[in-house]
């Protein structure tokens, strides 16, 4: 493998074409700036799925997109609401056309594999809706071959490592908006940016099944002011260590087999 560097955005435009012929995997993280409680910065959406990218492109020789920064507005039972300061979202429109955009220049540029990797729960549908209209924008133009995967990296936790970071039982994922799963991996990956002496001490945040508007504070009684949604006494670097490489290993597996790579 080369050493060549896996940042697209550093590359002049001569290598880059020139790396088309070569079909390397092309990963997009797509995040969110978002609130993550009084503990953790505001980038975590984005910066664990580009870092998880970095590392399986890596792996694999592939390249890694500069990130879709923003994502869709921050919903009470999944990031706390987008009422927070802080929090600064897209309209869903804004997101599905990014999406589309992009997968598109990608597909023109000669590009055949992608991986959207997915930091932001309320992004999700967006982003699909986003894949599906450039994969259908490509094909008006001829082009049928490409191939995008869309990844929760978060999904890739085994109910091994489940049971080692939430001993007494797992709360959700939705739940677990700036919770033990966030906070270990950014103690990991960049602990300058944790503060600990930070940790909300409120309950968890209850939530009646269904949603209610406008978001305030008086209409869901139950979220936590701090913005986090479950505790995060139990988050260790330890832990943050053993999910991120469970993530990177995971998902280099899973994009070798998809493409079918000979690494
Ligand atoms: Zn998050
Ligand atoms: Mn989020």
């Amino acid at each position: 493998m080369s050493s060549r560097t896996v940042h697209m955005e550093q590359m002049n435009w001569m290598d880059y074409a020139a790396l088309i012929e070569t079909q390397p995997v092309v990963f997009l993280p797509v995040g969110a700036l978002e609130q993550h409680g009084p503990h953790l910065p505001m980038n975590c959406d984005e910066i664990i799925p580009r870092e998880i990218s970095e590392e399986v492109a890596k792996n694999i020789g592939g390249l890694v997109a500069p990130s879709l920064y923003y994502g869709y507005k921050s919903q009470p039972r999944t990031g706390g609401g987008n009422h927070f300061p802080g929090t600064t979202s897209l309209s869903a429109e804004a997101v599905i056309k990014s999406v589309r955009d992009v997968v598109t220049e990608f597909g023109r540029h000669g590009m055949r594999r992608m991986v959207l990797m997915d930091g932001h729960s309320e992004n999700t549908m967006f982003i699909i809706e986003g894949i599906d209209l450039a994969l259908t924008e490509l094909r008006r133009e001829g082009i049928g071959d490409m191939k995008v995967l869309r990844i929760g990296y978060y999904e890739f936790t085994s109910p091994e490592t489940e049971k080692v970071v939430w001993p007494d039982g797992f709360p959700s994922w939705p739940l677990e908006h700036a919770g033990v799963m966030e906070t270990s991996v950014m103690l990991y990956r960049h602990p300058e940016l944790v503060d600990l002496s930070k940790l909300p001490k409120d309950t968890p945040a209850e939530f009646e099944p269904y949603d209610v508007y406008p978001v305030t504070f008086e209409n869901l009684p139950g979220l936590p002011r701090s913005g986090a949604l479950n505790s995060a006494n139990l988050a260790t670097v330890e832990k943050g260590k053993l999910m991120f490489d469970e993530y990177v290993a995971g998902i280099t597996a899973a994009v070798i087999k998809e493409f079918g790579l000979q690494i």
